[in-house]
């Protein structure tokens, strides 16, 4: 079952809350970037919006226009700063039990550093 209400015991919680590290590549009022600390790819860093958000359909229903556009900005603004521009990346949000969301606080995942081969393969459908 995906989590209703937010745990505020989660990780991402506690890294925003300063209880433990995180390597940080950007931070602003509204989001938190840091890399991933088990990378899938050359390049994997995280996104997350500092409010109490479980998943996408979450923080879209709940939180406010500044914070919905300032973390998308933030999104961006991490791609550009980690240069990953001009040759492409990848974002992606898992979302509950089928995407095997890990964590219950909503984050992108930027992937970037290599050719990252299509979306999902065929037979994977
Ligand atoms: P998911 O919830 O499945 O979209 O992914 C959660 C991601 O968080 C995984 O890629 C983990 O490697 C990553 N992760 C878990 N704990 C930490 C941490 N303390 N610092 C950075 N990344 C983390």
């Amino acid at each position: 079952m995906a989590p209703t209400a937010y745990d505020e015991g989660n990780i991402f919680a506690r890294i925003l809350r300063g209880e433990i590290p995180c390597n940080k590549v950007h931070e602003d009022k509204h989001a938190l970037a840091f890399h991933d600390i088990h990378p899938q790819t050359p390049v994997h860093v995280l996104v997350i919006p500092k409010g109490p958000y479980v998943s996408l359909e979450d923080f879209s229903a709940q939180a406010g226009e500044a914070e919905i556009a300032g973390f998308w900005r933030a999104v961006g603004l991490v791609a550009r700063q980690l240069g990953v521009v001009e040759r492409g990346y990848r974002i992606l949000a898992n979302c509950g039990p089928d995407a095997h969301q890990e964590v219950p606080h909503f984050h992108v995942h930027v992937f970037a550093g290599k050719d990252l081969g299509r979306m999902i393969k065929p037979r994977d459908k």
